[in-house]
């Protein structure tokens, strides 16, 4: 079975805490996504953005409320088929250590040129300019799909790290994203190829972006702004 199928997403009154002597970090907090819809999440730091999307993947549930994908409440789905029907690219994602090939396809499910595609698609290989206008040393790393990932992947930058998140994403092709922006220190360059990658590849993907950077999501779908763990406004950007 392949759930979720269509990618609609409805959060129920969820409240969440990190421990019990600790203060609800987020509160209440409702809101629906239609299938296919892109959502762009603000707030200032701190407003518990981060906190709701690992809810999704249940590193923490709520304590009260639930979180419901194509009408199947997320806790009555099986930890290890919970993450891998949904993908989450975090703000600081972390690799295998490994090669670009491992951590692209740890289960060996497919051949080098679907992957060099998917590497191609979020412009971590280009046909013949250098990538991300660094050097070609750098770029030779992604064309040889041995090239040595080392722990949690510290010899990529974030940026890249987020793209080769999004790359494996496109060879699972999920109905349902979830991306936490990095917060600082990505290069406008692999930002932009973020969205456009977003934008042109993932059109029948249900997306819920964390931005930092309002020219990231200046034409998603609906824009929900969180502050002090509660949903603020949840509106079309245009009425923001
Ligand atoms: P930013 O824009 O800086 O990424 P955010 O909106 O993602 O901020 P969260 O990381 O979700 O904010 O944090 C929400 C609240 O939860 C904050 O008050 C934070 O201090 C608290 N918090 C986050 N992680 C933990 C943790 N592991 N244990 C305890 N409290 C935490
Ligand atoms: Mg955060």
């Amino acid at each position: 079975s392949t759930w979720p199928e269509r990618g609609e997403i409805q959060v129920n009154d969820v409240s969440l805490r990190y421990a019990p002597e600790l203060p609800r970090v987020i509160k209440n907090v409702t809101f629906h996504v239609e299938p296919n819809n892109k959502i762009g999440i603000v707030g200032r730091t701190g407003a518990g953005k981060s906190t709701i999307i690992t809810a999704f993947f249940r590193f923490l549930d709520p304590e009260s409320g639930s979180i419901v994908i194509d009408g199947v409440d997320i806790t009555k789905i099986g930890l290890r088929n919970l993450r891998q029907a949904i993908t989450i690219i975090p703000q600081d994602p972390t690799l295998f250590t490994g090669t670009i090939r491992s951590n692209l396809d740890p289960f060996d499910q497919y051949d080098d040129n679907q992957i060099f595609e998917a590497l191609k698609r979020v412009n971590l290989i280009t046909a013949n300019e250098p990538n991300l206008g660094e050097s070609s040393e750098n770029q030779n790393k992604f064309l040889n799909l041995s090239s040595t990932v080392t722990e949690g992947g510290n010899n990529l930058s974030q940026g890249q790290r987020q793209l080769m998140c999004l790359a494996r994403s496109l060879l699972k092709s999920p109905k349902v994203i979830l991306l936490d922006e990095a917060t600082a220190s990505i290069d406008y360059k692999s930002d932009a190829t973020i969205q456009k990658t977003i934008r042109d590849e993932f059109s029948s993907s249900t997306i819920l972006t964390i931005a930092h950077r309002l020219r990231s999501i200046i034409d998603y779908d609906k824009i929900l702004v969180m502050d002090a763990g509660k949903v603020v406004e949840y509106e079309d950007p245009y009425v923001l």
